[in-house]
């Protein structure tokens, strides 16, 4: 892999280079325009490369397959699939992106705001950058390594398959996303067109990273009927929602299950709106944990509370409406264990300790596990993501394009 470094970066530069930030108000697809500037370029390459069945489609979709060259007929078709657009959160607008070769541990400073500055001893995982090639943003826009560096490692990925005939490999099925950042990535994804078995997301951070755990997530509605009456004349009569609903706000746990409070495999129940008068007021809540069972009694502990506070105005109701959101995807994942397995072997035969971990929040690979095709993330490499201290390294975004082809053979070997 090591001869195609020059390649991947060239890729890199050229990606960021393109403003592809979505917008979260926007109603079209892709949200914005820009982003198919981006989905053209790679389609151009993925030519180029000989895989000339690549295309966009008017939502700027893009799609591929890197045809199969093994004798054998029931290689699972496997999927590798990175986003094109970049946060709102951060600008993305002319990205000037600066190599800092052979990094020795320094205050990495930005040149176009000296007080933008990425310390080793706020982004810890830069130990393990000693001697490789960090690529940072100038200080004033994000950088795009999320989830630029997925695309230049698929790219580059393919680029060594077809350079390496002799390396055997089923189909190989490319998705290229719009407007991941703004949970739109997966709304126009044609499965059927896809047509893979297995997929795996190229969006992860930490290098050897695999990420086959989500939240599974509901949403909460709580509607309070009160009594409304003259304020002059309520003596005895008026049950205001309002202050109802600000009690139930309150006798919610502060210590525990609350996101400020929680961390790791811990679930929360989270208030996130309260809007109202006196006759009616709704409150809206996000429920999270690892297990279905979790979320079900978080979200009994919440009614008990609201039981709790309406047995004291009995004159109000209450409605209790759960809506499902999106399910831990290592609920799928449980019934193909060769998916995660197959990664952990393809991220050892790259020379690095595989890292299991979770997401304490949902992936466009939990909502396509769910929609029928498994797909645990990868990690591409990408760090402080959605701020002007993002970086990357060229020597993690190469593990990630290696670890893409060792899964190819890995699938290829095992069929
Ligand atoms: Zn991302």
């Amino acid at each position: 892999m090591i001869n195609l470094k020059d390649a991947l970066l060239d890729r890199f530069l050229r990606y960021v280079k393109i403003d592809t930030q979505s917008d979260p108000e926007s109603h079209s697809s892709p949200s914005t325009e820009k982003q198919k500037n981006l989905g053209k370029l790679l389609v151009e390459e993925l030519i180029s490369l000989g895989i000339n069945n690549a295309e966009i489609d008017g939502f700027g979709v893009v799609y591929a397959t890197l045809d199969t060259n093994s004798k054998k007929v029931d290689i699972p078709k496997i999927m590798f699939c990175s986003h094109m657009d970049t946060s709102p959160d951060c600008s993305g607008e002319n990205v000037i992106p600066i190599i800092h070769e052979n990094y020795q541990g320094q205050d990495l400073v930005l040149p176009d705001d000296n007080s933008q500055i990425i310390r080793m001893s706020e982004h810890p995982d830069l130990k393990h950058q000693l001697g490789n090639d960090i690529i940072t943003a100038s200080g004033t826009t994000l950088l795009g390594a999320d989830n630029k560096a997925g695309l230049g490692a698929i790219m580059t990925a393919l680029e060594y398959l077809k350079k390496n005939p002799t390396i055997k490999h089923g189909d190989i099925k490319i998705l290229f996303t719009p407007d991941e950042e703004v949970g739109r990535g997966t709304e126009n994804v044609d499965l059927k067109r896809l047509d893979a078995d297995f997929g795996y997301t190229v969006d992860g951070e930490t290098l050897g990273s695999i990420e086959n755990e989500t939240f599974s997530a509901d949403g909460v509605e709580i509607k309070i009927h009160g009594v409304s009456t003259h304020p002059g004349f309520a003596k005895g009569k008026m049950q205001n929602a309002l202050k109802i609903g600000a009690e139930i706000i309150a006798k919610l746990p502060k210590e525990i299950l609350s996101p400020e409070t929680t961390e790791n495999k811990e679930g929360f129940i989270h208030p996130t709106d309260i809007q109202g008068n006196v006759e009616f007021c709704k409150l809206s809540f996000i429920i999270r944990d690892f297990d279905e069972s979790g979320l079900l009694e978080k979200e009994n502990l919440l009614k008990e509370i609201v039981e709790g506070v309406l047995k004291e105005h009995n004159n109000s109701s209450f409605e209790f409406i759960v809506k499902e959101q999106y399910r831990n995807m290592k609920v799928v994942l449980g019934d193909h264990p060769q998916v995660t397995e197959n990664a952990i072997e393809a991220i050892k035969r790259a020379g690095i300790e595989p890292k299991l971990q979770s997401i304490r929040g949902g992936t466009d690979g939990s909502r396509l596990s769910f929609m029928g095709l498994p797909c645990p993330n990868i990690f591409a490499g990408e760090h402080a993501f959605h701020s002007k201290l993002e970086w990357v390294s060229v020597q993690d975004m190469l593990k990630a394009a290696e670890v893409i082809v060792n899964l190819a053979i890995i699938y290829e070997e095992r069929a």
